[in-house]
């Protein structure tokens, strides 16, 4: 048995080990010289199976196992749940079929791009049929009263599975479909072609610096470099990096991806530092940090006061293109609805539908309902028959994500949860703030991050969603907020009239 003294040093490895391998994956994304390469992976293949014994050492795992039934204070008891479940889970998968699963993962990852480059999914098919397979194994393995998908979504979003996913989203596709086809052909009378033109990158670097600084990121413990695929890395509150991919002709890419992992950010950033190197100085659940980052995109960056004041950086850095645009008609550019194919560049009322559609087809994956060999005609037939347009290539269609080829099956729901939360959570600002509105007008962006601080940020893992939830008299996560927010701002932009 351990000693407390012993434990506490132990989860600190645990934490030294997960915050290196974040600083290494987000300078391997971010341009680590490319002879590096090869060494890295090694790096990173050594830190990981050190991190995995530690996460699985029986003494350490018997050790809070015998702690949790005895007495302890809150802290303690939310310190050990968290590392006795993560040892639970490792623990309850032999150590064969766990590195089976590690191989296939990368090398169906690695096959992922090979068949998105070659436009061909049949390339990648049978080591998805594999990943698949071993995933249902493991979530056979792990716990006998949750089936395997919902173990799976459990490790993203504790206690939210199928049940009730199935009716969140459910609502939310009922109400937006038809919101949809309202919203059809509204927007042909604005010319938002401005947006799409050239916008040099090193330009759009200075804007994603700006932006970043508007929304009280903090520089001293963060950091912007370029990437393939937008992310952040959240080490721990003093370093939490941004990387962004800036797209020449589309700038609203950049602005808006750069809002969101700057909320991501400024979720870790501001985590109590007393939690730091004892496992709960991070993020709660994935649909929380979701609801962070999505806040800062679509609910703060979105918002017509947020542009008032800062518009004056595009018209800075590019007044060619912005100096006869107001800033009223960029605002509503930022609102065009248009159903497009690719998931991170949709607008805000097709996006549930993105991840309706993945979910959707995962949770079918799980339960057998359909063959991976069906997968491409499946996507493509609900993108046509939820969104109107169907896709022509792989590429463009089931290979567009690495999700599923790097193993995460029951990630795709975070995004709309998220998306859900952050509707939540603007009913509770403005329940304490009233003049929330006026508070973005004015710039007023740090009392607006305090309370979520005050509310969120700082626990980090000692309060669930769920009870974040409760302390802002919340009862649960529910979808009516999201939509009612969403059927608000759009019937008032696209001056639709309230059907009764
Ligand atoms: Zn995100």
């Amino acid at each position: 048995m351990k000693t407390q003294n012993e434990i506490q040093q132990h989860i600190q490895l645990i934490e030294h080990y997960t915050q290196a391998l974040a600083i290494l994956g987000y300078d391997a994304k971010t341009g680590a010289p490319h002879n590096s390469k090869g060494q890295t992976a090694k790096i990173i293949g050594t830190l990981s199976k050190k991190l995995y014994e530690l996460q699985t050492d029986s003494s350490f795992g018997k050790s809070i196992e015998h702690l949790l039934d005895k007495e302890l204070n809150e802290f303690e008891k939310k310190q050990y749940e968290v590392q006795y479940k993560t040892y639970k889970r490792l623990t309850s998968i032999p150590s064969e079929v766990y590195n089976q699963l590690s191989y296939l993962k990368a090398k169906t990852s690695a096959q992922w791009g090979i068949a998105k480059r070659d436009n061909n999914f049949n390339l990648v098919k049978d080591d998805l049929i594999e990943l698949i397979n071993i995933n249902k194994k493991v979530g056979s393995l792990v716990d006998d009263h949750m089936s395997p998908y919902d173990q799976l979504l459990d490790q993203f979003e504790p206690n939210i599975h199928t049940n009730t996913i199935d009716r969140l989203f459910g609502n939310v596709k009922n109400e937006i479909l038809p919101f949809l086809h309202q919203l059809k052909g509204r927007n042909t009378e604005h010319d938002f072609s401005f947006l799409k033109k050239p916008f040099p990158l090193e330009k759009q670097r200075k804007l994603a610096t700006e932006l970043l600084k508007a929304i009280d990121y903090n520089f001293d413990a963060g950091q912007l470099r370029d990437t393939l695929h937008p992310f952040s890395a959240g080490v721990h509150p003093d370093d939490a990096r941004v990387a962004i991919k800036y797209v020449e002709n589309d700038v609203k890419v950049a602005a808006l991806m750069t809002l969101h992992e700057g909320g991501h950010c400024i979720y870790t950033q501001n985590v109590n530092k007393d939690l730091v190197d004892t496992g709960l100085g991070r993020y709660t659940s994935m649909g929380l940090h979701e609801s962070q980052s999505i806040f800062w995109e679509k609910i703060i960056g979105k918002h017509k006061g947020f542009w008032k004041n800062h518009y004056y950086l595009l018209q800075n850095l590019e007044p060619e293109i912005y100096q006869n645009i107001s800033a009223e008609q960029f605002h509503l550019g930022l609102h065009e609805v248009k159903p497009s194919l690719i998931r991170y560049e949709a607008d805000d009322i097709t996006y549930p539908l993105h991840i309706i559609i993945r979910y959707e087809i995962e949770k079918a994956l799980f339960t057998d309902q359909i063959n991976v060999s069906d997968l491409p005609e499946i996507w493509n037939d609900k993108y046509e028959s939820y969104l109107g347009i169907r896709p022509t290539s792989d590429t463009e269609g089931i290979l567009q994500d690495i999700h599923w080829y790097s193993g995460s099956f029951g990630y795709f729901p975070s995004y709309l949860l998220g998306f859900i939360y952050a509707a939540q959570l603007r009913d509770a600002i403005i329940h304490d703030l009233p003049n929330f509105d006026q508070l973005i007008e004015e710039n007023r962006l740090v009392t607006i991050r305090k309370w979520l601080t005050e509310h969120i940020h700082q626990y980090g893992k000692l309060k669930t969603s769920n009870e974040i939830l409760n302390s802002l008299n919340i009862s649960g996560i529910n979808e009516q907020p999201l939509l009612k927010h969403l059927k608000e701002k759009y019937r008032e932009i696209y001056k639709l009239q309230e059907v009764i």
